[in-house]
């Protein structure tokens, strides 16, 4: 079974066309973005999204989550990716907090 988790694009560069790991349709990627963790299929569309958490709620975030997550963090984490580069560079412990920081969990129902 997959595992969708949603996530915070890192830079800008990780926003606009993507290909749907799932149904293999273009969509076009918000500041936050379904990622499938197996596989290494990438995002989901948000129709898939929607579709496999109707079926199983428990089991993937909805619809309405990914929305609200994109209105809470309407910014990718960093605004370029030339300043991520550079913070990795430079070891800056930062990079690597942010970066387990961009994956949202689940609130509680
Ligand atoms: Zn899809």
């Amino acid at each position: 079974m997959l595992t969708l988790m949603l996530k915070r694009a890192f830079d800008p560069s990780e926003m606009g066309e993507e290909e749907c790991g799932i149904c293999g349709c273009r969509f076009e990627g918000e500041s936050v973005l379904a990622h499938i963790l197996e596989f290494d299929l990438g995002t989901a569309c948000p129709a898939c999204l929607n579709h496999l958490s109707k079926r199983n709620p428990d089991k993937f975030p909805s619809l309405e989550e990914l929305e609200d997550a994109i209105q809470r963090y309407p910014e990718p984490v960093y605004t370029s990716a030339r300043e991520v580069a550079r913070l990795q560079q430079a070891e800056d412990p930062s990079v690597h907090k942010a970066f387990a920081a961009s994956w949202l969990t689940r609130a509680a129902s």
